[in-house]
């Protein structure tokens, strides 16, 4: 596999993605998944790959910025839990999923890019809920993009 350059990045060369804040660093982005409401990247503006080929204070910064994206996320959405991750293994430019995650939601208890339950016995063995065979839940639409974005700048400025 060929190392993925700055040039044929999509992050680098986003096609088209909804900006809820940045600042010249980093940006946050609403992902558009019908499943997971309020999925946000925080995606930092320059290509690189890992968390250690930022300084300190640039990763605190980045971090910082992650847990306003959570912050926002819990306080607009109140979800069951956040789930954090930077795996980066296809697009190998540095950004952080934050995701809203509820119990009766596709993957639920395990990570969204998990097999889905599909009405299968969830990892702790209680049955899933009807809601978790269907596509994202019911009465859970798409969250209110300015009241998110508001959120964030309440925190970040
Ligand atoms: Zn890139």
């Amino acid at each position: 596999m060929t190392k993925l350059t700055a040039m044929d990045c999509e992050l680098c060369n986003p096609a088209s993605e909804l900006v809820l804040w940045q600042d010249g660093f980093c940006r946050v982005t609403l992902v558009d998944d019908p499943e997971y409401p309020g999925f946000c990247r925080v995606i930092l503006e320059r290509h690189m790959s890992e968390m250690t080929d930022l300084s300190a204070p640039e990763r605190a910064r980045l971090m910082v910025t992650v847990f306003a994206a959570e912050a926002a996320l819990r306080e607009v959405l109140a979800p069951d839990k956040i789930n954090l991750a930077s795996l980066g293994n296809v697009v190998a430019h540095l950004h952080w999923h934050v995701i809203p995650r509820y119990r009766d939601d596709p993957h639920f208890p395990n990570s969204i890019w998990a097999q889905r339950n599909n009405g299968a016995k969830v990892a702790n063995g209680a049955e899933p809920r009807e809601s978790a065979t269907g596509p994202g839940a019911p009465g859970r639409g798409a969250p209110d993009t300015d009241r998110l974005a508001r959120a964030l700048k309440q925190r970040l400025g």
